[in-house]
């Protein structure tokens, strides 16, 4: 199966694709993550795109599809959920040229909701898991459940940083969509409660998956 997962920044994208992937054993691919990993090592590449994260800026497409490449060639026939690409149009139609999508996940979350999200999310600084000081909190503080390693809060996840992932989204991304709807099924999915576990959300876009004959 070859999924996409989309919504705003905050909007639980990660947090879902990686309870995804183990139910339907494939890989998720998260761009962002990606970025994050790269931009610690010492090369002009890293610091190109480090420059952009810092910013909440998007990363420019010719390097965003030279890393999507690499990535998705091993992957294409085992299946996969991409977890921040495509983020425009030049990106999908890139996609398109290396493997046909069967399902678009969109996630519907109001604003107040990725406010919320963004400006209490952790991530594990080794596993890249996800979780919220108020909502998803780990056993133990500042401990990720599923390595032990240390939670930390992302750099991009500042309020101004904030705002303008939101504004690049607005007007960059989410027109993506009209794209899909012209070309692929898409799995609506909406959240608008802040303390609905994950589980609930997964169950309910794997009832949907499986009405599209998907799963
Ligand atoms: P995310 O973890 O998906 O919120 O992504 C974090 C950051 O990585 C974004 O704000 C961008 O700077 C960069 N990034 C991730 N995926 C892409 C993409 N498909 N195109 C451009 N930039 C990206």
């Amino acid at each position: 199966m070859r999924l996409i997962i989309f919504g705003a920044p905050g909007s639980g994208k990660g947090t879902y694709a990686s309870r995804l992937k183990s139910k339907l054993g494939i890989v998720a691919i998260a761009t962002g993550a990606i970025f994050r990993e790269l931009a610690k090592e010492e090369t002009s590449l890293a610091e190109t795109v480090k420059s952009f994260l810092e910013l909440g800026q998007l990363v420019p497409d010719d390097i965003v599809i030279d890393v999507l490449k690499g990535r998705l060639m091993k992957k294409v026939l085992e299946g996969f959920i991409l977890d921040g690409y495509p983020r425009t149009l030049v990106q999908a139609k890139a996609l398109d040229a290396l493997a046909s999508i069967d399902a678009v996940i969109h996630l519907v979350v109001p604003d107040w909701i990725i406010i919320e999200r963004l400006s209490n999310r952790r991530i594990c600084s080794k596993c890249g898991e996800v979780y919220n000081i108020r909502f998803l909190k780990p056993r133990r503080p500042e401990t990720c459940d599923k390595c032990g390693e240390k939670l930390l809060q992302r750099a991009d996840d500042t309020p101004k940083v904030i705002r303008e992932r939101i504004k690049i989204y607005e007007k960059q991304t989410q027109p993506l969509l009209q794209y899909y709807e012209e070309r692929i099924p898409i799995v609506r999915c909406k959240c608008d409660s802040i303390d609905m576990p994950p589980e609930a959300v997964v169950a309910n876009i794997l009832e949907r998956l499986e009405a599209l004959d998907l799963t």
